[in-house]
């Protein structure tokens, strides 16, 4: 693997995945200027994202589940606290990073989910809207009316699935031939920044997997899967197919794995290896056993060496986003296809 630039860096700096462009310099600006509280200024700079109709993975805008709700996952961690604070199946609130911030600083909790999480909400002051834009109740509609009869959750039909043959058609997977443009996206936005104090966090937030089952809950929420913070080595972050990354631990194996003494981009890689390895469901390979899911991973240390990167991606890599005194700027990592 070539040398990554970031593996090399030191010193405080804000990193996001490629969605979060204006998120990191945000939350940069914040902690480096203005003193911020690092779990602070990512759930702001997120909030951004959060915030935009047009990014169909992340709150507002984000495409729903399959009954046409959108249901939002957040988490963020702390580092000199180690406390985290999480919301799953959240609806109606636009900022989830900034309820699971409030169930951090504000609670003895870590997590709360669906009507609690929202009565939580509610009794904070968060305001309810409705969460469906125009543009992603159509992309819901259009997907309703592809939805075929061999379109299944994961049904009996498909334990024997012969993994030579066709896979199945899952309902929350771009059927073939589903048109280019049309929203049926996996999509995330994990941030994490370093203070010039050595001080650390890290926050993730989406609408999760498109057209999911109510009440599916991702990686994005969970602890150790789509987020971790270990103040004393670094942050870790998760995007892509939530599954697999819970049943890797992927953000807290990839902090361990820093840990051990690998850099954040080879660190990234190790977990993704392992995540591959783990994920046995046929379903999810290729005719030639190659992983049929992506999941990028996303890594910030204690001195400041960064990295990503990603099951697959385009050919330059997979981009992310970063932000330090050098001004913000979207780099690329390695891809495991693509070696
Ligand atoms: N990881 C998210 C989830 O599984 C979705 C994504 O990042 O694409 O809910």
């Amino acid at each position: 693997m070539d040398d990554q630039p970031g593996d090399s860096h030191r010193g405080p700096c804000v990193i996001a995945s490629a969605n979060g462009r204006r998120s990191v310099e945000l939350a940069y600006k914040r902690i480096n200027e203005e003193g911020f509280d690092p779990a602070v200024a990512v759930v702001e700079g997120v909030g951004i994202v959060e915030a935009d109709p047009d990014d169909m993975s992340v709150g507002y805008g984000g495409l729903p589940n399959e009954d046409g709700v959108v249901q939002l996952d957040a988490s963020v961690m702390h580092g000199p606290t180690h406390r985290a604070g999480s919301v799953a199946a959240l609806e109606n609130i636009l900022h989830p990073a900034q309820v699971a911030l409030k169930v951090l600083q504000t609670t003895d909790h870590c997590m709360l989910v669906g009507a609690g999480a929202l009565a939580f909400a509610r009794a904070n002051g968060f305001p309810e809207q409705d969460m469906l834009t125009d543009k992603a109740r159509k992309a819901w509609l259009k997907w309703k009316h592809e939805l075929g009869p061999g379109d299944h959750w994961l049904d009996t039909d498909q334990s024997d699935w012969d993994p030579k043959g066709e896979r199945p058609s899952l309902r929350h997977m771009a059927p073939p031939g589903w048109p280019e443009g049309v929203p049926f996206t996996t999509g995330t936005i994990n941030c994490s920044a370093l203070t010039a104090s050595g001080d650390l966090a890290s926050c993730t937030t989406t609408s999760g997997l498109s057209y999911k089952i109510a009440g599916r809950v991702g990686d994005s929420p969970i602890v150790g899967a789509g987020m971790y913070c270990d103040n004393d080595v670094g942050t870790a972050g998760a995007i892509g197919w939530g599954e697999a990354v819970i049943e890797s631990c992927g953000s807290f194996d990839t902090i361990r794995e820093m840990e051990r003494g690998a850099t954040p981009t080879e660190a990234c890689r190790i977990v993704l290896e392992r995540i591959i390895k783990h994920s046995r469901r046929q379903h999810m390979r290729y005719r030639d056993e190659k992983p049929l899911f992506n999941v990028q991973l996303i890594a910030l240390r204690k001195d400041g060496a960064y990295g990503s990167a990603a099951i697959s991606a385009g050919k330059n890599g997979i981009p992310f986003a970063v932000c330090d005194e050098a001004g913000v700027r979207i780099e690329h990592g390695p891809t495991l296809s693509l070696e």
